[in-house]
């Protein structure tokens, strides 16, 4: 008798799109294979989890008629390509979303293996013959690779924590173009200073038409010279941070035979989403809806994932995945916005309206109980730590102050705790290291003020500094920045400083 081993299966999903009918067919494998939720990522893929191993072809075949796959979802390779999560907002963002398209297909690996392990794909290759893997090469990479499209102001997709980050680039309302940033990177671990997070560092300025080669031989030159000896120390940031970025530079100019523009003007005024009807250039409506740490299901007083259900039944228009686990219902018609509308009161689907702009801004990974890399809690204890930290932002008088609040069990960061104003990497069941000060725009990280707390420390530690905050801040100051003057934290610009 086997056990029943389960797993998670995470689904490529480029900008983090999906279709009415897509949306439709995830929410039935979920229920159908597994534990009747989804999961939206920080890096805007669905995640199901506790898929038996007996289901598990099943499941893929069936992802694969969706028109869905989860090919590169996992694995020393690039990984699903985010973008800023509205993209039919203007012209420009659905072009940038067809640009993170293009990329994500043209750094695919070629291999087959996929569709001959789980679509029964005929073997196209024999035992004999080497399978060409022109860019990847035999080896693959020696760590995953992140690449994101931001669109400025709007910085929601973390671009400074990409191992390639595209900066698009607008000059009379059309796009010219995009900034390149390099180098970023979220994970580190506990207790091994030369591992750290790091912000990308913008290098110059190509075109459209430049931006697939430019990752092609980004990603190469990570191939050849990444760490294969020490995985700890394998990611981009520290093959760049080891041998310098103007090292970079002349190798990327020298693979590509020529040179990249000097980078252009762009300002970046935030990061999380912004919820609610907004009317795109196109005259479609988008609705974006916050959802607690990416998790669709349905509670017995909160329908969510049968409202998203019966949604996605009467849109014609596409679900986005924001970079920031919250959904958007996109290009919405005029006439069934009210539809639409209706069916969000119906469900009460915004029945967390009510909850304070922190809440809003939050982000937690999965964690306990299905990672097998958690330390500590993460989307299961969030919630309940914002219940007492909201009754805090309430007596300081703050209910309505965004505060970038992101919560990881382990020091892999998928939230990326190291961009929160407010942050969390669990250390062991129930502590957690507090970390103070990332930029609200995502242009600084945070550093650690407290290390390895419980809950009435975290509470006890929190408070007096948010009723200073209340009280001391200066107009229009955010969290983050008001903790850096302050002297509670260093500012902290590079990784190379975090633990200084
Ligand atoms: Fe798992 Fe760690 Fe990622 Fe959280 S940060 S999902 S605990 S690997």
């Amino acid at each position: 008798l086997e056990p029943a081993y389960q797993f998670m299966i995470r689904i490529r999903t480029p900008a983090g799109v999906s279709t009415a009918a897509q949306w439709l067919e995830m929410d039935r494998l979920a229920n159908k294979y597994g534990n009747g939720t989804l999961k939206l990522t920080t890096r805007q893929a669905f995640q199901m989890h506790g898929i038996l191993k007996w289901n598990m072809k099943k499941h893929i075949q069936e992802i694969n008629n969706a028109l869905f796959d989860s090919l590169a979802a996992c694995g020393d390779v690039n990984r699903n390509v985010m973008c800023n999560a509205n993209p039919e907002q203007s012209d420009i963002h659905a072009e940038v979303f067809d640009w993170s398209s293009k990329l994500s297909d043209y750094l695919l690996p070629k291999t087959t293996a996929y569709h001959e392990i789980w679509l029964d794909g005929e073997k196209v290759i024999n035992s004999e013959e080497q399978e060409e893997e022109p860019m990847y090469g035999a080896l693959y990479l020696p760590r995953k690779f992140k690449i994101g499209i931001a669109v400025p102001p709007l910085n929601d997709i973390d671009v400074y924590s990409q191992d390639l980050g595209y900066i698009a680039v607008l000059e009379n309302d059309q796009l010219v173009g995009f900034n390149v940033s390099v180098g970023g990177g979220m994970g580190m671990t506990h207790g091994d200073n030369e591992t750290y997070p790091q912000l990308g560092k913008v290098i110059g300025f190509v075109t459209p038409d430049q931006i697939l080669e430019v990752a092609e031989k980004t990603i190469t030159i990570q191939r050849d010279y990444g760490n294969r000896s020490e995985r700890k120390n394998a990611r981009f940031k520290y093959t760049i941070d080891a041998r310098g970025l103007d090292w970079f530079v002349d190798e990327l100019h020298t693979r590509l035979g020529w040179k990249l523009e000097p980078a252009r003007a762009y300002h970046f005024d935030h990061n999380g989403d912004r919820y609610g009807w907004v009317k795109g250039s196109k005259g479609k409506w988008h609705f974006t809806l916050f959802i607690q740490s990416g998790r669709i299901k349905d509670l017995e007083d909160y329908q969510l994932m049968t409202g998203l259900r019966e949604i996605a039944k009467i849109h014609s228009g596409e679900f986005r995945l924001t970079p920031n686990q919250n959904l958007v219902i996109s290009n919405v018609t005029d006439e069934n916005k009210s539809n639409v509308e209706a069916l969000i009161k119906q469900y009460g689907l915004t029945d967390g309206s009510h909850y304070s702009a922190l809440r809003r801004s939050s982000m937690a990974c999965v964690a306990f109980p299905t990672c097998g890399l958690a330390m500590a809690e993460a989307e299961r204890y969030l919630p309940s730590l914002l219940d007492k930290l909201e009754v805090i932002v309430d007596e300081a008088g703050l209910r309505d102050q965004e505060i970038l609040i992101r919560m990881s069990g382990c020091p892999n960061s998928c939230s990326r705790p190291a961009l929160g104003e407010i942050g969390f990497i669990g250390k062991g069941p129930g502590k957690y290291n507090l970390y103070l000060g990332a930029g609200f725009a995502g242009e600084r990280l945070n550093k650690m003020y407290r290390e390895n707390i419980g809950e009435e420390e975290i509470l006890q530690v929190l408070r007096p500094i948010l009723f200073q905050y209340a009280k001391e801040r200066n107009e229009g100051e955010h969290f983050g920045d008001f903790v850096v003057r302050v002297g509670h934290v260093k500012a902290t610009l590079d990784g190379m400083e975090f633990h200084n």
